[in-house]
């Protein structure tokens, strides 16, 4: 099983290789095969990256924006029409079950290429009035932006990154990352298919390092990194040594409460899609699950039946529910917190163990229940199917308990009483919020993270804020009143 692409990189329009950049290679995580070998990007790429995305910019820029949305909706029912072939690729790049890839990965990207599509011609600036004179605005492209992904969505964020920016009017270079560098590659050939003229948008690999030149490039005006904390934290340092804009999609430990006049059933179906879609990767998870003491007991008893039920196997199967980690590097860093969960004390539910599935990087949906805010799985992002329950008796005490975490990416709220889901939610510290539902992030909606969980959002109307600059014009219609 092969999935290799014509080249590593995707520079001006075509493919680019470069063999003197260091190898990598590309793992099909349910099995550990081998399924593509690329390259680092090395200088000489990086910079004809650049080069090209900067000269690009320029003419893109003096388009009429309904013009370049014409493209991009070109380039999102392209993604649409070839769905299948895209899904598949995503299930080998991944991991993930392709029951999820057909319906979440490609299909919310073409969603936000279409989104911002729409959205670009609709952007103006205001006018001002002064007395006779005036201010104009206009909200003008920032020129090259940097868009660095993460493993777990790779085809989504690249597409999250890439359309608001060049429905706005800039280039971009996109780095995916090096454990999951397919989807992008084909993002570029679908784009110029579409009619992209080459250079607006390219793709180059690369582990940190190739990361780290891209973002302190003079040439380059914005940085957009989904990652974790420490990488968001060094990205954003470098970014402002050349004082660039940034938006940080970075790591979470969500609060999920569940108040004891909810639905349990919604709430635990809540809770296991909040920790158990793509093995538990996904960043927005509310991995505490805060109960309160009254339901506790039914909530675990309901949860643990339908945890055992879910179906582990290969994600290239449809009936598969569950796939592998993105690798092993990952499965044993999520092992390595499931020992710690059981050395700490905490009750295990079900699951605990690697999942028996061929040589891939398989864990059981595993949860544990009486878990105490000091511990180690109550505090850091695990970023595996493994679900932590929290006990609570009152309203005030688990704003405060919830709110107790460096991180601020996103929270939910489950009650029948809506008065007290706008309340709570009003209280809680995070960017991203949900009442009686989880983890869904139309396009529409405005992504994004407080505290240590980022920067500035995604999607949305707010992301035209992140994608654009303003320059204000001051027009004088009378004389000039000099006082010498
Ligand atoms: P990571 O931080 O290890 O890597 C992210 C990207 O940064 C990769 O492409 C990597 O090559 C690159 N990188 C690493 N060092 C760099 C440097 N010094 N300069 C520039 N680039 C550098 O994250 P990951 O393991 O790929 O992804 C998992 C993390 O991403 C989790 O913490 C998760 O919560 C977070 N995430 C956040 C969101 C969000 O929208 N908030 C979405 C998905 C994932």
């Amino acid at each position: 099983m092969k999935a290799q692409p014509p080249a590593s990189h995707f520079v001006d329009g075509q493919p680019m290789e470069d063999a003197a950049g260091a190898a990598f290679e590309v793992i099909f995580p349910a099995t550990g095969e081998v399924i593509a070998r690329l390259h680092d990007a090395t200088p000489a790429v990086i910079d004809r990256a650049l080069a090209s995305a900067h000269r690009a910019q320029a003419e893109w820029a003096m388009l009429r924006p309904v013009d370049r949305a014409r493209i991009l909706r070109r380039a999102a029912d392209l993604i649409r029409e070839r769905g299948e072939e895209l899904a598949q690729l995503e299930t080998l790049d991944t991991g993930k079950p392709i029951q999820e890839t057909r319906v979440a990965d490609w299909p919310s990207g073409a969603d936000a290429i279409e989104y911002f599509a729409g959205l670009a011609p609709t952007v103006t600036g205001q006018t001002i009035p002064l007395g006779q004179d005036f201010v104009y605005t206009l909200r003008e492209p920032l020129g090259v932006c940097v868009g660095i992904g993460a493993w777990n969505y790779p085809s989504q964020i690249a597409c999250w990154k890439a359309a608001p920016a060049l429905a706005l009017g800039n280039a971009m270079v996109f780095k995916p990352s090096e454990v999951t560098p397919l989807g992008a590659l084909k993002l570029a050939e679908i784009l110029i298919e579409a009619g992209l003229p080459p250079g607006l948008f390219n793709v180059v690999q690369g582990r940190g390092p190739v990361g780290a030149a891209l973002v302190s490039d003079p040439r380059v005006a914005k940085v957009s990194l989904t990652g974790s904390v420490p990488t968001g934290q060094k990205v954003y340092a470098a970014a402002a040594a050349g004082v660039r804009n940034v938006t940080m999609e970075l790591g979470g430990k969500s609060p999920l409460i569940v108040f004891d006049d909810a639905s349990v059933d919604d709430a635990v179906g809540a809770a296991m899609l909040g920790n158990f879609y793509s093995a538990g990767q996904v960043c927005s998870n509310g991995t505490r699950v805060f109960v309160q003491k009254a339901i506790k007991a039914e909530f675990l008893k309901r949860l643990k039946a339908r945890s055992e039920a879910i179906r582990l196997g290969d994600p290239r199967d449809a009936a598969t529910q569950m796939g592998p980690l993105v690798s092993q590097t990952q499965l044993e860093k999520v092992l390595g917190y499931v020992e710690t969960a059981k050395a700490e004390g905490a009750t295990l539910v079900t699951g605990g163990s690697r999942a028996a599935q061929g040589g891939g990087f398989f864990v059981q949906p595993t949860v544990f229940a009486d878990v105490t805010d000091d511990m180690t799985i109550a505090r850091e992002e695990v970023f595996g199917p493994v679900m932590a329950v929290l006990d609570f008796d009152t309203e005030e005490e688990v704003i405060a308990r919830a709110n107790d975490t460096e991180f601020g990416l996103a929270a939910g709220v489950f009650t029948a009483d809506l008065a007290r889901g706008h309340r709570v939610i009003g209280r809680l510290q995070a960017g991203t919020c949900w009442i009686n539902a989880y983890n869904l992030t139309p396009v529409e909606s405005p992504f994004g993270g407080a505290k240590m969980s980022g920067v500035g959002r995604e999607n949305g109307h707010a992301a035209v804020e992140y994608y654009t600059q303003i320059k204000s014009v001051y027009v004088g219609l009378g004389p000039v009143d000099a006082p010498y």
